[in-house]
């Protein structure tokens, strides 16, 4: 791998062995040469494996005999551009403590320098222009190092020997504070206090950081908060927070010792914590009505400085409008960050691509992905085994996912390679990043005429963008796409009931599926299970609109008294618009049938009262998590048809949950309830069709408390329940899981 002080680290090696011959970066990899006795090569090679430095992987190793060439001493050779660029691009590595330690010495040339970096941390992916990682690749290429940075940059005993964004305040970036109109206000050494202040004093600052901006302000102050809620025109979605350090975390959330690692790690991702008693002193406006928080600690030096100046908690959300790609660029900021931000913190250090922060939480001791970006793409997400690499063609494969949290995954050599999230592609400036980040992948690996792969949507924006470039684009059921990739992120041989279950998806039969059981194996994929439909008037308008996924689910259950059961359960809404609804499901007018138990929950959880309109997807299924009274383990009825598959019928569910609101049994009880149904319903199947090997892909199992019940019960009834880490459960995983059916089963 480039970028992780791998050869310096093989030249010290090299040296304390008297070793002779050299290192070289190639496209495909580090290429070593050493020549000595037995021993000494021996002992070279187990310590390249045991004394790697802390951010180098080696994924494989292969050893080879050459005739003796006579080296008279062991260097570190310029880059060899030839060859296949096989070589890993690193993801953007967390501010490390030396280098902390540095920047916080007074008597330290980097004394507060906020571009501090060494060989084990600092920029990668987004200052690479292209490979092989040497600074006239990077962003970096136009600051000329001073010579002190030289000399630190050339000597093999320096931490920073060949670090490529190495600089300091005599040759780096530098920061400058803007107003709004994009004019100069400070550029000296005073612009971090500065901005701190103005976060005290409630304005809204755009921070150019890292792979983009944030926008920043007081956690604490309601008003800054409701201001850019206001101006972001995100109504209710929960910001995540940054705070300088982890006690101060602490102060405000639970945390155990995986989400601290989380929290401290290199890849520094945004953490979901449950917040405690104090978390009040953060503004309830920051995630209102959710018991978590996704906070980070600083992870550049920058962030570190401007962190340790606020010294409280600030809100530091991606810069962009709602929906929108994150911003990345000054000029583009001030224009469409100019009505948000009353203050710009920039730096001149060039974004090469915009890259968001990654959010992770923790479920039974053990990550979860929810947005995989920052630190860890594009690192690969599976290195595949020798049976599939070699039904691998001369071609690269790329799978451009989904709609929402869409992300590019690209097959090249043995690995699986997927991108940063790129976000929900419905605008206009989200489908021209999307547009970008493919010509960027194609570039950095090569691939010219690569094979495509979409989803089965027609009308997803990358279906669409799949057609522009390919007659025939290779089409993939979403659901599919979903359990292969928690097949191929557990790496299962054999056969296993996959499970998938989310909000939308477009089905084999053209209906829209959510609820989805398979059996999959070496060789096939077989639906067996789903859900039963219903009808949602209006379709894709559900997502937002949750009354009418209720009125759907009322329907299925009581027919033409679905009004009258309604208004009892529901009875502020208005009735015209209900009687409308209600008709165009009776007269099947505009309606789409659907399988999705996201729409389920969503339903659901507007009878309990617990959410109005949604006003993001995911909303009111989360509140209905949130409202989970966890010793309430009862549980509803629910059928099994018959027919060419199994069908769940879920409709006696929806009559008792109605039975028990008439009754005024509290919504935690009956939220409970349903969540218990659906684990059940889940042994249910794996017991009627006999399979003890669990997938479980797809947005519903983002719920910690479905994802707990369903990891107790499959222990409890020893079944081997398989679910997602690294790579999200949601559709960030779907182009993984396309690339896997394009191996496994496309040709079959
Ligand atoms: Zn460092
Ligand atoms: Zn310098
Ligand atoms: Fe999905």
């Amino acid at each position: 791998m480039q970028g992780v002080g791998f050869r310096p680290f093989v030249y010290r090696l090299a040296n304390r062995l008297s070793l002779k011959g050299y290192v070289s970066n190639s496209l495909s990899g580090a290429l070593i040469e050493v020549e000595g006795n037995e021993n000494e090569t021996n002992e070279f090679i187990s310590k390249l494996k045991s004394e790697k430095p802390v951010n180098a992987e080696i994924i494989s190793c292969e050893l080879s005999n050459q005739k003796l060439k006579g080296f008279n001493k062991f260097e570190i050779k310029e880059s060899d551009n030839a060859g296949n660029p096989s070589a890993i691009i690193l993801p953007d590595i967390a501010l490390c403590d030396d280098c902390l330690n540095e920047m916080l010495n007074i008597n330290n040339r980097r004394y507060q320098y906020p571009f501090t970096n060494c060989t084990n941390c600092g920029p990668r992916l987004t200052i690479i222009e292209k490979l092989p990682y040497d600074r006239q690749n990077t962003s970096m290429k136009n600051f000329v190092m001073c010579e002190k940075c030289r000399d630190e940059y050339e000597n093999p005993d320096d931490r920073r020997f060949h670090a490529q964004p190495i600089s300091c305040w005599h040759c780096g970036p530098t920061l400058s504070l803007c107003d709004s109109a994009g004019k100069l206000i400070l550029n000296s050494s005073e612009v971090i206090e500065q901005t701190a202040d103005l976060i005290h004093q409630g304005f809204i600052v755009a921070v150019k950081g890292l792979g983009g901006f944030h926008l920043m302000a007081d956690a604490k102050n309601d008003d800054a908060i409701a201001k850019l809620r206001r101006r972001k025109n995100r109504e209710e979605k929960p910001f995540a927070c940054m705070s300088s350090r982890i006690e101060l975390i602490k102060e405000i959330c639970f945390v155990s010792r995986e989400e601290e690692q989380l929290l401290t790690s290199s890849e520094s991702p945004i953490v979901l914590l449950k917040k405690n008693k104090n978390s009040f002193s953060v503004s309830n406006l920051v995630a209102p009505g959710n018991p978590y928080l996704g906070i980070m600690l600083p992870y550049t030096p920058l962030h570190y400085l401007l962190m340790k100046a606020v010294g409280m908690p600030v809100v530091a959300t991606s810069g962009n409008l709602s929906d929108e790609p994150i911003c990345y660029d000054e000029n583009e900021a001030l224009k469409r960050l100019g009505g948000i931000a009353d203050y710009f913190l920039v730096h001149n250090r060039p974004i090469v691509r915009p890259v968001d922060d990654s959010i992770v939480r923790v479920i039974d001791n053990k990550t979860m992905m929810i947005r995989r970006a920052r630190g860890y793409a594009p690192l690969p997400v599976s290195y595949l085994n020798d049976g599939i690499k070699n039904a691998v063609n001369e071609n690269k494969i790329i799978a451009l996912g989904g709609q929402l949290k869409s992300t590019i995954s690209i097959c090249h050599d043995d690995k699986i390679i997927t991108s940063q999230h790129l976000g929900d592609l419905s605008t206009v400036e989200a489908n021209q990043n999307f547009e970008k980040v493919y010509c960027d992948y194609t570039k950095l690996y090569k691939a010219e005429d690569p094979i495509i792969l979409c989803d089965l949507h027609p009308d997803y924006y990358s279906t669409q963008f799949a057609k522009s470039k390919t007659k025939n684009p290779v089409p993939v059921q979403h659901h599919i796409a979903h359990i292969l990739s928690c097949r191929l992120e557990n790496k299962i041989a054999g056969e296993a009931l996959g499970i998938a279950w989310d909000g939308t998806g477009y089905g084999l039969d053209g209906s829209i599926w959510g609820g989805e059981f398979f059996l999959v194996d070496e060789s096939e994929i077989k639906h067996i299970a789903q859900f039963k439909k219903f009808k949602l008037p209006g379709g894709e308008i559900a997502i937002k609109d949750i009354r009418r996924s209720a009125l759907g689910l009322l329907y299925e259950g009581f027919g033409k008294e679905t009004k009258n059961v309604f208004s009892k359960i529901c009875y502020d809404e208005k009735s015209s618009e209900i009687t409308t609804l209600i008709n165009m499901i009776d007269k099947n007018i505009n309606c789409y049938s659907t399988s999705s138990p996201g729409r389920i929950f969503d339903g659901v959880s507007l009878m309990l009262g617990l959410a109005g309109k949604s006003s993001f997807e995911g909303q009111a299924a989360m509140a209905l998590e949130f409202a989970v009274d966890e010793n309430e383990s009862g549980s509803y009825s629910i059928e099994f048809l018959l027919e060419d598959k199994i069908i769940i019928d879920w409709r006696p569910m929806i009559i008792e949950i109605v039975e028990d609101i008439n009754k005024n049994i509290a919504a935690s009880g009956i939220a409970a309830k349903f969540h218990n149904t659906l684990a059940e319903i889940i042994f249910k199947v794996a017991e009627q069709v006999g399979e003890k090997n669990l997938i479980l892909s797809g947005g519903c199992f983002q719920n910690k408390y479905l994802m707990d019940r369903i990891i107790r019960t499959g222990k409890e009834k020893k079944l081997n329940v398989y679910r997602h880490h690294e790579i999200p459960t949601n559709d960030g995983g779907v182009s993984a899981g396309q690339i896997m059916y394009y191996l496994k089963y496309h040709r079959k």
